[in-house]
């Protein structure tokens, strides 16, 4: 046997792992998963059954095209077709995007902390991360991130609400920070919560991206349609960059079943969005039970919270765990909890009350 190994490229050294949010296990404490911001009721009967039936041809290929998905969302926001492209879920779609835009030598700009896919994604297509940090109160610095433009930058995610902080972009401040933004640099308004907006204040990147070539809108099937597992998501822009999408996608990326799934879960999206007008509530009483303990809590408009514990992250985990409520900690910095089933929230808030008074 050889001694040598095959050689890989260098930029995948030191890459990040992807941590996905840790399960509830099985027979143990655990009994909510609140680690990964998934949508906490089951599928749709109707969704359930389109998903049934489909499954029925797995032993052949997906529509390459996603034809009928691609339709129904022409439709739904009154985007021509040649500006849609779909994915693996938004993140797949976000790969693209770097893979696309990206290279050896190029920048691309996010806020730090973010989504945490942002930096694996860039340092796979060997492209460098500039990371500009929050404001104090969470929020995007985008003064700070238009100034962080250089000759080099290619693509700068703006995550709105932010995972993990839940803070949202206002639209004077998105509109002005666009308009410094050189027409050359793509800007991808990352929206996997955006139906849990409440705010009026906060842009639809889908009006944005109307009049900016240089604009284009992720969205998901996985958060507020309760998709995850299927792994569909899709990008709104102008021709050039929906057809860069389309030629790096992998082919038949997107399954059959998550076409129909998607399509039967935007002609149910009336239901769907009920379900997320109870999380939003659910939302509003988690947020106002915490600050009444006594927490820092940025105003969320996401379908999680965001405390910021700095060296007591590990162990508030861990507090949580105890009581039965799993959730997603980000070690030395804070953690997020993700709003799930009733019973689920109030395990955590007694949790965190329990912590307060510990410490
Ligand atoms: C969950 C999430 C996504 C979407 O992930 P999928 O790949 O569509 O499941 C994209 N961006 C952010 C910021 C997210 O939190």
């Amino acid at each position: 046997m050889s001694e040598t190994s095959p050689k890989l490229r260098a930029e995948l050294e030191g890459i990040p792992t992807y941590k996905p949010g840790k399960p509830a296990a099985a027979g143990g404490p655990v009994a909510y998963k609140l680690s990964s911001n998934e949508n906490p009721y089951p599928p749709l009967p109707g969704v359930m059954e389109t998903v049934t039936a489909a499954a029925c041809n797995f032993n052949r290929y997906p529509d390459m095209a996603c034809t009928g998905l691609m339709n129904e969302l022409s439709e739904r926001f009154g985007v021509p077709l040649s500006h849609l492209a779909t994915g693996t879920g938004s993140v797949g779609v976000a790969q693209q995007l770097v893979q696309a835009t990206s290279g050896p030598g190029d920048e691309v700009i996010y806020a730090w902390r973010s989504f945490e896919a942002y930096p694996i994604i860039t340092q796979i297509s060997g492209a460098t991360s500039v990371q500009v940090p929050l404001t104090p109160g969470d929020v995007h610095d985008l003064d700070a991130m238009a100034e962080a433009i250089t000759d080099r930058t290619r693509l700068i995610f703006v995550c709105t609400p932010n995972n993990p902080t839940g803070t949202v972009v206002k639209r004077a401040e998105l509109e002005r920070f666009l308009d410094r933004v050189p027409g050359d640099v793509l800007v991808v308004l990352d929206e996997a919560y955006r139906e849990f907006i409440r705010d009026p204040e906060v842009p639809d990147g889908v009006e944005l991206y109307r009049e900016r070539p240089n604009v284009c809108v992720l969205r998901t099937f996985s958060k507020a349609y309760g998709l995850a597992g299927l792994r569909v998501g899709f990008a709104i822009a102008h021709e050039p960059v929906a057809a860069a999408l389309r030629k790096t996608a992998v082919p038949f990326g997107v399954s059959q079943l998550a076409q129909e799934a998607a399509i039967a879960s935007l002609r149910a999206e009336d239901e769907l969005l009920g379900r997320v007008g109870s999380l939003v509530c659910e939302r509003a009483r988690v947020v106002e039970a915490l600050r009444a303990q006594g927490w820092t809590v940025p105003e969320t408009q996401a379908n999680f919270v965001w405390l910021r514990l700095g060296e007591r992250t590990v162990d508030f985990a861990a507090a949580c765990e105890q009581a039965g409520v799993v959730i997603r900690p980000f070690p030395g910095e804070g953690v997020r909890v993700t709003i799930g089933e009733t019973e689920g929230n109030d395990i955590f808030l007694k949790a965190a009350e329990a912590f307060r008074k510990d410490v």
